[in-house]
């Protein structure tokens, strides 16, 4: 015998009473965490996150220690590391010009894995603990070899104050101003 399909009764939904309630639900849930002193909400930019060391920010390349090999840009699963061929006096024979290759970002693809940090055997790339960079157009996510080496501003820095989240035994997550290093 085929099986029986089984309905089931469901609430109608929808009507000017439900909507009204579902409002005023949202309105008294977004006042509580309004008046609610422990709120984490954070007061960009008079406030901006400070990051732990080791956390995936925005990369730089210290060009002098760079050996070219490119294993940065092969394992990049973004496309967003490539190399380019620059002519530069040899450090050698400085009557000589000399071709190297050296990585440059596209941010606009980057992910921040950090794939290309980790993989680079000469620790020639570093992640700063920051993402709160702007640009004016989207071609200039694309950064050009030298300004690849220069760690961008944040401006944030200057006029706010750094904030980090922490589990507190009593409160639970908390929002606490940030005091000294780390
Ligand atoms: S952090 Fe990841 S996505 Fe960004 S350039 Fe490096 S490998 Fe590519
Ligand atoms: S992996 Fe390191 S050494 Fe190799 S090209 Fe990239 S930055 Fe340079």
């Amino acid at each position: 015998m085929p099986p029986r399909a089984v309905t089931k009764s469901v609430r109608k939904t929808g009507g000017l009473f439900d909507g009204v309630k579902s409002n005023v639900e949202a309105l008294i849930i977004g006042v509580k965490y309004f008046i609610d002193p422990k709120r984490m909400t954070m007061f960009y930019p008079k406030e901006y996150l400070e990051h732990r060391p080791g956390y995936r920010g925005f990369i730089v390349l210290k060009k002098e220690v760079c050996i070219s090999c490119a294993a940065c840009a092969r394992i990049c699963p973004s496309a967003a590391m490539k190399m380019v061929r620059v002519s530069e006096v040899d450090p050698k024979e400085p009557a000589k010009q000399r071709q190297k290759q050296y990585p440059v970002i596209n941010y606009q693809r980057c992910i921040f894995c950090g794939y290309c940090v980790d993989v680079c055997p000469v620790e020639a790339l570093y992640h700063l603990p920051f993402h709160d960079v702007t640009y004016e157009s989207l071609g200039d996510m694309f950064l050009t070899l030298d300004l690849f080496q220069k760690e961008p501003l944040r401006p944030v820095e200057k006029e706010g104050v750094p904030v980090v989240y922490e589990v507190d035994e009593t409160l639970g997550l908390v929002k606490r101003e940030r005091k000294g290093g780390g």
